[in-house]
């Protein structure tokens, strides 16, 4: 869906005009890929619009850019103000939050030394993320250690990503599942995996050339209260076909269910009960209707 392109982004500390939001072409990350960035949601709740683990997303963007040797002018309490005004000056009931940290004008040359670290934040509406609820296992694998750091959500990592959704969607699948270095199961292009196999849970380890999801660490949460068993390891690959069910976790895509892979029919080829139960309770925390125990929300008022 094409932006609307109204509202307000936050830009190094001013509120401007969605048209006015911009960068120059010359700037280091249009160029090299150096960008970190966070996807977080804001839900609406009968207590007014909340932000689920704004504390999470900031903390993961400044490990983020840590990684990456890049200094954000900011603390992290100043970007989660700074994430709260920009839901408000937009008066938003729900949304999609979009913080990025860049690096921006100055010089060209790999070399980014002496480059500003820009920040923007951004929100639009984003409903549904993954329509379709099969998927392949791609062809592309997802970066390998000692290539780039998979737990830093880096913008380049996303040339990978776009690669496996691409192929994915040429094949009409809705989504890819790629492998690690080593040949296990790793992460979609932009979601966690889990299977549920004799009611466990099985996801990926770090170790997998996964992203950190704060969705997958959610529903690890959850799924621990629900006394299930939740097992962090390798995966192989035909495990994925022989799953009870299977499920991709994500900011934009939450919680959503895979009936088919490789066009081979997951379970009886419908959301699983697990994944149904788990898609219940975390909504039901996201929108305070369950109590905020854990202290998730962050109440933009
Ligand atoms: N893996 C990748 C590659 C992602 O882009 C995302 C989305 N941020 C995730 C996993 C899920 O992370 P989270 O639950 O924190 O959104």
């Amino acid at each position: 869906m094409p932006f609307e392109g109204k509202g307000k982004i936050w830009m190094n500390g001013r509120m401007v005009e969605w048209a006015e939001a911009k960068i120059h072409v010359m700037s280091h990350v249009v160029h090299y890929g150096s960008s970190v960035f966070e996807g977080i949601r804001c839900y609406k709740t009968n207590q007014g619009p909340a932000v689920f683990r704004l504390k999470e997303h900031t903390e993961r963007l400044f490990n983020s850019a840590k990684i990456y040797r890049m200094e954000i002018p900011y603390t992290e309490e100043q970007i989660n103000q700074a994430i709260i005004e920009t839901v408000k000056a937009n008066q938003m009931e729900e949304c999609y939050i979009r913080p990025v940290a860049y690096r921006g004008y100055d010089h060209l040359g790999v070399d980014p030394t002496g480059t500003p670290i820009d920040v923007a934040i951004g929100v639009w509406k984003w409903g549904k993320y993954l329509q379709n609820s099969t998927a392949c296992v791609s062809s592309w694998m997802r970066i390998a250690p000692n290539t780039m750091p998979a737990m830093a959500k880096c913008g380049a990592n996303y040339m990978n990503s776009q690669l496996i959704k691409l192929e994915a969607l040429s094949h009409g699948y809705g989504e890819g599942i790629a492998l690690d270095a080593y040949g296990y199961v790793s992460e979609g292009s932009g979601e966690n995996i889990f299977i549920v196999r004799d009611k466990a849970l099985i996801t990926p380890p770090y170790a997998a050339s996964i992203l950190p999801g704060i969705t997958r660490n959610t529903v690890i949460t959850i799924a621990q209260e629900m006394n299930l068993k939740v097992i962090e390891e390798n995966i192989p690959r035909e495990a994925l076909y022989v799953a009870d069910e299977v499920f991709f976790t994500g900011t934009a895509a939450e919680i959503s269910p895979i009936t088919h892979i490789d066009k081979v029919k997951i379970g009886c080829g419908e959301p699983g009960r697990i994944t149904r139960q788990l898609q219940e309770r975390f909504v039901k925390i996201v929108t305070a209707q369950d109590s905020d125990k854990l202290h998730w929300l962050t109440f933009v008022k």
